[in-house]
């Protein structure tokens, strides 16, 4: 699929996206849901603390979960989302495929996760240097050379991005797993690879001057951005002018899962602690609900 449109997007195959595609679907609409099961936090999980279930895998719950919102006629895309616009009454959603779908709603339910490199003088210099978000912190580094950390579409984009303002850019990864297009662009730019190389330590005293390779090779630079895992998605809502929470760390919402901007909701982990199952679910039912009714009105109003 190269384009397509829908009424209800949503981001995120854990529990939260799958509750909401459920009861999105079941209220003929039509929906799609982006993400990967295999990345939800529940993959992992044995769950023993959800009503009536008391041992059960997550992989297993995930994959039920697919299959009843698929047997509901929501429709799966297995990519990951790198940038979301809002054009006229709707919103296009760019993957790392190259897919253009525009939604009159969008549910975000991309978790928590925020990945570190976990390496000596990344908190020290966060701020100083370290950054987890390109569109957010890209433009401090014009004309300087900067480093990006990641295998995935957020670093590939991430160093596509910086490339077009800041000096060289050097992309360090162990191995790319970005989709095609992504990596035929990327080869095509003047981003420095270093393939099969992982970063063991960030230099600087009062800000960032060097990355250290394991191969013990340095490489000059003044930003490091650390895009490990999808695009986090408190980056995508930023850019939106989404409502955060006091600590930056969760998207705000009210309780009917709306955010600050109309016709975006979010669901689960990404909405704050406690991190559970339970939560995800329950705000996954709403939101889908929630956004059904908002692309209901928005279609009948514009179309
Ligand atoms: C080891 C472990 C044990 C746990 N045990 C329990 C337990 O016993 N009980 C319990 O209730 N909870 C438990 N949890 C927590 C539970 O797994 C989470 O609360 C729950 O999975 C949150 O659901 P979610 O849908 O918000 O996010 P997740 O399940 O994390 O799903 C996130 C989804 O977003 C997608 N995504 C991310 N970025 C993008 C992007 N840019 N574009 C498109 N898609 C994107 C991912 O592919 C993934 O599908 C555990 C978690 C872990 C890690």
């Amino acid at each position: 699929m190269n384009s397509a449109e829908y009424d209800v997007v949503i981001l995120g195959l854990g529990p939260a996206g799958l509750q909401a595609a459920v009861h999105a679907a079941r209220r003929k609409t039509s929906v799609l849901l982006l993400g990967s099961i295999r990345k939800s936090s529940l993959f992992t999980a044995h769950i023993e603390n959800y009503f009536s279930l008391f041992n059960m895998s997550g992989e297993e719950l995930l994959e039920r979960g697919l299959e009843q919102a698929q047997r509901f006629g929501a429709d799966i895309l297995e990519e990951n989302v790198i940038s979301i616009e809002p054009v006229g009454q709707r919103f296009r959603v760019r993957t790392e495929g190259g897919t253009h779908i525009d939604t009159w709603s969008l549910i975000l339910a991309t978790g928590s996760k925020r990945n570190k490199l976990g390496v000596p003088g990344e908190k020290a210099l966060l701020g100083k240097g370290v950054s987890y978000c390109v569109d957010c912190d890209g433009l401090f580094f014009r004309g300087v050379d900067v480093c990006v950390a990641g295998n995935e579409s957020a670093a590939v984009d991430g160093a596509l991005t910086l490339a077009k303002t800041a000096g060289q850019v050097h992309l360090v990864c162990q191995r790319l797993e970005a989709a095609e297009p992504l990596i035929k662009e990327l080869q095509a730019s003047p981003v420095i690879i270093h393939e099969n190389r992982k970063i063991t330590e960030i230099i600087g005293e009062k800000s960032v001057t060097a990355v250290l390779l394991d191969d013990n090779t340095t490489i000059q630079v003044e930003g490091v951005f650390i895009e490990l895992g999808a695009k986090g998605i408190l980056e995508l809502a930023l850019n939106l002018g989404i409502q955060l929470d006091d600590d930056m760390k969760y998207i705000q919402t009210n309780k009917q899962q709306e955010t600050s901007v109309p016709g975006i909701f979010a669901a689960g982990d990404i909405c704050g602690m406690p991190w559970q199952m339970a939560k995800a679910v329950g705000e996954g039912c709403v939101a889908g609900i929630s956004a059904t009714m908002w692309a209901k009105k928005q279609r009948r109003k514009y179309t």
